[in-house]
């Protein structure tokens, strides 16, 4: 059982083995961006390769795409992120810092632990007009303030963009306003006309892409659980009107298995199921998938959410490209132009498929599966977090997920002579060119055993006294902490066996 309770506790696990720290740390850190240390790449690089392996590389029907994260900006304008990807906030009068209206509480939640994701379960106002989000916006009479907790003394809710705003060109004259993307998905939308002309794909199919995104994000304080800079994992699968509840239904069970499948314990795991008035007015039916962490009284969070997005993106993009030339008078600025109407034969404009079998032409449906890679690190993380006694002693360790542990094997001597190191140092410069590995000689074995378990790490190969005889050596597992001895011959096919790598 994980015995973390608070997010202080896996804010420093993670600074003190070296997973993550926090940005520009020696200046005073700076707020809600995060660096991974040395174990913490690895284990974000294998939740990004599991990932790529599950949708991409073990599937015939998706191919991969890696786009920039700077796009033009008529992008932002036909994805609506331009004009409506806000957060309503409301200043507090008394301190004057502003919180996102969704995550305020009421006064008599005042005791209740504050949740990881500062408890809303509303979306951005992305594509829903501001001004209705505005008027549906609840009384704040009797919210409190989360940093001075003075009640009710609230601004009127306002709009504020989350998209990171910059600029490109060298030259005054010809600077272009620019946007850091705030999510992956437009850039495969916009390349789809490119991958149907190179490859050989049909639809059904899907494109995937995992990359950083940023959003200026209102409300941070959760760790990596919530960043202004964070990666995505996004899958767009294309499919025909008519069967993409049956495509919804297939993603549905993928991804909530592919959590499962990398050890997240199954009562930690749950859909929630958008309601009506949550959904995107384009949105047929969107699902999240949630995990409890274990923080605080326990708290459901988004890690990643399913949508089917209908033919909406594909035709907006169709609009944007007919209000280019528009773009190009009114010298690039997106404020003074309106995304131009959509063309009566849409249904074959330049984003149609043409479906060869049944000689016809149209706008293919959207199933998108969105995680976000960052989120699901730390689930991984919290969730493999364990303690137990061990001869009156406890013992830390992280049962991670063969495919996520950071190290795979740990090699020591027993002790630094008699050639012990010499044989170890030899095992080591074998096996690292096929797995992550880690050589340790000092201090006692049992404390390096201690410290491998700490970091994950699946196994640890001792060489002893005995392997100088018999040419065997100790191959101990994280979890049972069972030894068992292995010839060094066939040290790295029990290892890959084992591994199943
Ligand atoms: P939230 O409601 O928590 O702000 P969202 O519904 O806006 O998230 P999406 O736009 O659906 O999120 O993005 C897909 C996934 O990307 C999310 O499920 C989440 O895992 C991840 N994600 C989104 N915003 C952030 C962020 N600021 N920091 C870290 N991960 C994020």
């Amino acid at each position: 059982m994980t015995k973390i309770t608070k997010l202080d506790d896996i804010v420093s696990l993670c600074k003190r083995r070296g997973f993550i720290f926090q940005s520009s740390e020696i200046y005073g850190g700076l707020a809600s961006c995060y660096d991974y240390g040395p174990l913490g790449v690895e284990l974000k690089n294998n939740v990004k390769k599991a990932w790529w392996k599950n949708v991409v590389q073990m599937r015939d029907d998706v191919v991969g795409l890696d786009c920039s994260i700077l796009m033009h900006p008529l992008v932002w304008k036909a994805s609506g992120h331009a004009d409506q990807f806000v957060d309503l906030v409301a200043e507090c009068k008394k301190c004057n810092i502003r919180t996102r209206v969704d995550h305020l509480k009421e006064k008599i939640a005042e005791t209740e632990p504050r949740p990881l994701g500062s408890g809303g379960t509303q979306e951005h106002t992305e594509h829903i007009a501001i001004d209705a989000a505005i008027a549906k916006a609840q009384d704040l009479s009797g919210k409190i303030c989360p940093n001075c907790g003075t009640v009710g003394q609230f601004t009127d809710p306002m709009p504020f963009r989350l998209m990171f705003e910059t600029q490109m060109g060298a030259n005054v004259d010809d600077s272009m306003l620019m946007y850091l993307r705030p999510e992956t998905a437009q850039g495969i939308f916009v390349n789809f006309r490119n991958v149907l002309d190179t490859t050989r794909v049909k639809i059904p199919f899907g494109i995937a892409q995992i990359g950083k995104s940023f959003r200026n994000e209102v409300t941070t304080k959760a760790f990596i659980f919530r960043t202004r800079e964070f990666e995505q994992a996004e899958l767009e699968f294309f499919c025909e009107p008519g069967t993409d509840e049956k495509w919804y239904e297939h993603w549905k069970e993928q991804r909530f298995n592919w959590y499962l499948n990398l050890g997240i314990k199954k009562e930690n795991l749950k859909f929630r199921v958008h309601e009506a008035d949550e959904l995107a007015h384009y949105a047929k039916a969107c699902v999240d998938v949630e995990y409890k962490f274990p923080f605080g009284s326990g708290d459901w969070q988004e890690l990643e959410g399913i949508a089917n997005r209908t033919d909406f993106d594909l035709r907006q993009h169709q609009r944007g490209m007919r209000t280019l030339n528009k773009w190009f008078e009114n010298d690039g600025n997106l404020n003074n132009i309106k995304l131009a109407e959509e063309a009566e034969d849409y249904q074959s404009g330049p984003l149609s498929y043409f479906d060869d079998e049944q000689r016809k032409r149209y706008i293919p449906y959207v199933i998108e599966p969105s995680a976000g890679i960052d989120r699901s690190t730390l689930a991984f993380l919290v969730d493999a977090y364990d303690e137990e006694e061990v001869r009156g002693e406890t013992r830390n360790l992280l049962r991670f997920h063969h495919a996520l542990a950071p190290i795979k094997v740990g090699i020591f001597p027993l002790v630094k002579k008699e050639g012990m190191p010499e044989v170890a140092q030899n095992i080591y410069n074998d096996l690292k060119k096929y797995f992550n590995c880690f050589y340790d000689e000092k201090g006692a074995v049992g404390r390096r055993y201690r410290r491998q378990d700490e970091a994950g790490t699946p196994f640890c190969v001792t060489v002893d006294g005995q392997t100088m005889q018999d040419n065997t050596v100790t191959v101990r597992e994280r979890d049972s902490m069972e030894q068992v001895r292995i010839s060094t011959d066939q040290l790295h096919n029990h290892l890959r066996e084992k591994l199943e790598l």
